[in-house]
């Protein structure tokens, strides 16, 4: 079983020709909402990895709150959640007519995660593996992973968005994820950084794949699943979710990565995040297995 602590966001996202310059008003195109938030899209793919996920994080009494209830039970996710006051996370995002796009996320109720709650969950479900991302507060994902390793719980960290991680927590991690920016923000010495964590590091490369480097300095190369690209939005969520459904299901880390490198790929052939999330059937085929 797998226990994904993390966030959700209700996702914004407005068209335009243009990106507006400060000060400046433009037409927006288009308007549409998604699902969002890497804790609740990494879920999202474990669930369709065919784990049984359970998700703990916090929500707003609000319609965004009810999308990531709706969301959670259409994908048959057992949830914890926490009821919050402040709103549910939100980010609005501004897409130009070439791709690029400009994004503001309130944390809104993720900010408000409590580290009991989180480690009285970990303490019900007893998982195998507990996840966890950095959209929501690190004293909550320590707590998590503290009880956790009390239970004999593997701890899994994507330490995303990049940024510099607290000590205490990169200690209480038993495997890292990042990509090439977050271990850049982590000093990029990935030798010294895995040196610190019992299963090491993966740093994902996008279209160049994906590197393991073990505790011992050992480094293992996969390369990436040639698919024609549409969007690479999800990529690394689909990547990290689908990693630890297979670790969640027993299987070792070399074992679990192709199949994780089949999600990637696979999530940049359709547009968006959750709707680019594939089924065990399409990863397991791409996979080989
Ligand atoms: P993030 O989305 O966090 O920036 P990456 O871009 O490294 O993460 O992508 C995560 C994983 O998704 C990669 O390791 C790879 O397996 C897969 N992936 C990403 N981009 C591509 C691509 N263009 N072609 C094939 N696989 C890709």
């Amino acid at each position: 079983m797998l226990l994904v602590i993390g966030s959700y966001n209700r996702d914004l996202v407005l068209t335009m020709a243009q990106l507006p310059a400060a000060g400046e008003t433009v037409a927006a195109a288009g308007v549409a909402q998604f699902d969002g938030g890497k804790g609740s899209n990494q879920a999202v793919q474990a669930a369709r990895c065919g784990v049984r996920v359970t998700m703990v994080g916090a929500l707003g009494a609000d319609g965004a709150g009810q999308s990531a209830r709706a969301l959670w039970a259409a994908e048959g996710i057992d949830a914890y959640v926490q009821d919050c006051t402040a709103a549910t996370g939100q980010a609005v995002i501004f897409v130009d007519a070439a791709g690029e796009n400009c994004i503001a996320v309130v944390a809104g109720a993720n900010g408000a995660l409590a580290s009991a709650y989180v480690a009285g969950a970990v303490r019900d479900v007893a998982p195998r593996v507990v996840l966890a991302q950095r959209e929501v507060p690190d004293a909550a994902i320590l707590a998590g992973f503290h009880a956790a390793r009390a239970l004999g719980a593997l701890t899994m960290l994507n330490a995303a968005p990049a940024g510099v991680v607290p000590a205490a927590l990169l200690a209480a991690t038993d495997l890292l994820v990042v990509n090439e920016g977050e271990a850049a923000a982590l000093g990029g010495d990935l030798a010294a950084l895995a040196a610190g964590h019992a299963l090491g590091v993966i740093v994902t490369q996008g279209a160049a794949g994906a590197t393991r480097i073990a505790r011992d300095g050992a480094v293992r190369a996969w390369p990436a699943f040639a698919v024609a690209v549409r969007d690479t939005t999800g990529a690394g969520d689909a990547f990290t979710g689908c990693l630890a459904a297979w670790l969640a299901m027993g299987a070792t880390i070399d074992a679990a990565m192709p199949f994780a490198l089949a999600a990637g790929a696979l999530a940049c052939t359709r547009d968006g995040a959750v709707p680019s999330l594939h089924g065990r059937a399409a990863i397991a085929a791409m996979a080989g297995c």
